[in-house]
């Protein structure tokens, strides 16, 4: 194992003043300690900051397309290492190849795409009223933007935060989650090794409550843009609007795939198990929920489990589903188990963990199927965050979209049929922030808006797309009388 890996302050590469270190392990192999990180202090936190409000104004006045030429930068210096970022995903995280290697692919498509828009940002002008008048608004940045991450995108969500962040000018600093922090650290040294003027961004490790509180509190932080479990996220929210500051939070999700009585079963079984076995099931979008016709539902069943058993379960370098990241996630998965079965539901494959010696070790569990479900169980209600799908049977379509709606999450919803008119409704009808026809619930496009409605989000702001420049941005106007 090499050094611990430091915090970027103002420019530097530092130890926090602790001397405490956060050791991450591989949770396919949980002996391995693959890297050890800061674990800071509200100090350390404090100086990062303090660095941040430093470096703003120069910053924000930084002409866009200079911004940009960092960023699309930054971009192809983590395009040169895209192989050595990818196998650190996967020892941290433990998501399998393709889709580390996907997600950092994502991370650098970021960096291109917000280095041109730092080049576009600009304003309106519009016809004044008044004669020798010139109206027009300006676009400025907000200042100091914290951003707190979770561990389940660990490079893809810190981008998505960040170039638009620094697109529009704004200085920023960062806390990744502890679980997996070190492909944002790179990020950090791409877009220092790209020539970003010290202080614009602060990485600091350490825990949520010591370090994401002083991000959150500090004076000199302007916003905050936080995404992680809903149980954080509304304290985060709290935190944040009693200090009066600008916030936006993106959490959990319970998301359902309605499958009508027009669909194929095999092509249904192959969206639902793709999105709710994906990524272990630790995505915020990840199906846990299929919710299928009646007249469908037995060999809607019989598909789903046939998937679901013939997934090759391993480490991520060469398997098919990886592991879960840390002990903690995989007891809660199989407490949910327990709890479905105790509640009535039906276990119709999985529910315990895989044997062998490549997975004895690590914090591995079958894909899980269960069946006679009902909306009000907890498996029905409650993010589990690991590869459960919890299918419910329904009479029609528009119980389908009922109980869809009927959890107080909204953050993706899916609908298989081959009617247009039971399409077109379902986007009308059904409550979350991405809807999906003939699709899984994961998977998202990098320049249009993602955020959830309900409990999943905040519903103040969303991310990516031109949306995501919005939260970095505030709008002045300008009556310029001559
Ligand atoms: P989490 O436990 O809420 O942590 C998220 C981040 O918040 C981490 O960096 C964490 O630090 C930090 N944190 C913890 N306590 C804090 C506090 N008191 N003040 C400030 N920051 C604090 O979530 P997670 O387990 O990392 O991520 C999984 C969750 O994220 C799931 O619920 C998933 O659905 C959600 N998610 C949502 C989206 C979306 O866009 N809607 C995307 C991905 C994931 P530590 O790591 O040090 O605890």
């Amino acid at each position: 194992m090499s050094e611990t890996n430091q915090n970027y302050v103002n420019g530097e590469w530092v130890d926090s003043e602790t001397g405490e270190v956060l050791e991450v392990e591989n949770p396919a192999n949980p002996d391995d300690v693959v890297a050890t990180y800061q674990g800071s202090s509200t100090e350390d936190a404090t100086a990062a900051v303090e660095a941040a409000a430093a470096a703003a104004d120069d910053w924000a006045t930084t002409p866009g397309p200079e911004r940009g030429r960092i960023l699309r930068e930054a971009g192809s210096l983590l395009a040169d290492r895209k192989e050595e970022l990818t196998d650190r995903l996967i020892a941290e995280e433990g998501k399998v190849y393709a889709e580390a290697n996907g997600e950092v692919q994502r991370a650098i498509d970021i960096f291109h795409y917000f280095s041109g828009k730092a080049a576009d940002l600009g304003g309106t002008v519009k016809g004044p009223s008044a004669t020798n008048q010139n109206l027009y608004t300006i676009e400025e940045p907000v200042g100091v933007a914290s951003l707190i991450t979770p561990w389940n995108y660990p490079i893809a969500i810190p981008a998505w935060k960040l170039a638009p962040a620094l697109a529009a000018g704004n200085a920023v600093v960062l806390k990744p989650a502890s679980a997996a922090p070190g492909v944002a650290i790179e990020i950090a040294r791409a877009l220092d090794e790209a020539g970003l003027p010290d202080g614009v961004l602060n990485v600091v490790t350490g825990s949520g409550s010591t370090v994401g509180s002083e991000f959150i509190g500090h004076d000199a932080v302007d916003a905050i843009s936080f995404t992680g479990s809903s149980e954080v996220g509304q304290m985060v929210y709290e935190q944040a609007t009693d200090a009066g500051k600008r916030v936006q939070t993106e959490l959990g999700g319970k998301n359902p795939t309605v499958v009508t009585d027009s669909a194929n079963a095999a092509e249904a079984a192959d969206i639902v198990a793709n999105g709710g076995f994906g990524t272990t099931g630790q995505s915020c979008t990840a199906c846990s929920r299929a919710i299928v016709h009646e007249d469908i539902y037995d060999e809607f069943v019989a598909e789903l489990v046939d998937r679901a058993e013939s997934i090759d379960v391993g480490p991520g370098s060469d398997h098919e589903m990886g592991p879960q990241i840390s002990a903690d996630e995989l007891d809660s998965t199989l407490d949910y188990i327990n709890i479905a079965e105790n509640e009535g539901a039906t276990l119709a494959t999985g529910g315990g963990v895989p044997e062998g010696s490549e997975v004895e070790s690590g914090y591995f569990v079958e894909p899980t199927v269960f069946i006679d479900v009902d909306s009000d169980m907890r498996i029905a209600q409650e993010e589990v965050f690991g590869p459960v799908i919890a299918v419910i049977k329904v009479s029609d379509f528009d119980e389908g979209v009922t109980v869809a709606n009927d959890v107080p999450y909204g953050l993706s919803a899916s609908v298989v049929t081959n009617d247009h008119t039971e399409a077109n409704r379902f986007i009308d009808e059904v409550e979350a922030g991405v809807v999906k026809v003939n699709d899984k619930t994961t998977g998202l496009e990098l320049h249009v808006p993602f955020g959830g409605f309900k409990r999943s989000s905040s519903e103040t702001w969303r991310e990516q797309g031109d949306a995501g420049l919005n939260f970095y941005t505030i709008e002045k106007t300008v009556y310029d009388s001559y």
